[in-house]
């Protein structure tokens, strides 16, 4: 099991903020930004690269769902970033797909 579906499953503590059937979001452990929240799938896609049509429901879902997830964050007029690490050159760190939402700070482009 990823470190992500231990936190799904409550094996491993979280401060989650909201969650599906499908998927869960839950404030990253190392905040890049003063709100940075991860939003994963429950089931184990290792990154998008591996993502397969099937899966295009559910990403389109967590997509739209970090709308909600940021505004009840306070960033909704501020603005935010989306973000997925993909592979090792990205930073790519957990195996298991997710969705970074940063915001609360003016974020640099291009990021490093
Ligand atoms: P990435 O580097 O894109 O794979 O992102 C993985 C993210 O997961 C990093 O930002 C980590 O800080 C975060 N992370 C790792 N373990 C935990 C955990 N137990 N709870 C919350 N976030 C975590």
């Amino acid at each position: 099991m990823t470190i992500f579906e231990k936190i799904a499953t409550r094996e491993i503590p979280a401060h989650i903020v909201s969650e599906t059937d499908e998927f869960i979001a839950f404030h990253d452990v190392h905040p890049q930004a003063p709100v940075h929240i991860l939003i994963v799938p429950k089931r184990a896609i290792p990154r998008i690269s591996e993502a397969q049509p099937a899966d295009g429901n559910l990403l389109g879902r967590m997509l739209l769902a970090s709308r909600e997830i940021a505004s009840a964050a306070g960033l909704a007029e501020g603005g935010y970033r989306l973000v997925i690490n993909n592979g090792p050159d990205a930073g790519e760190s957990v195996p298991h797909l997710h969705i970074h939402l940063l915001g609360g700070r003016s974020l640099q482009w291009p990021p490093g």
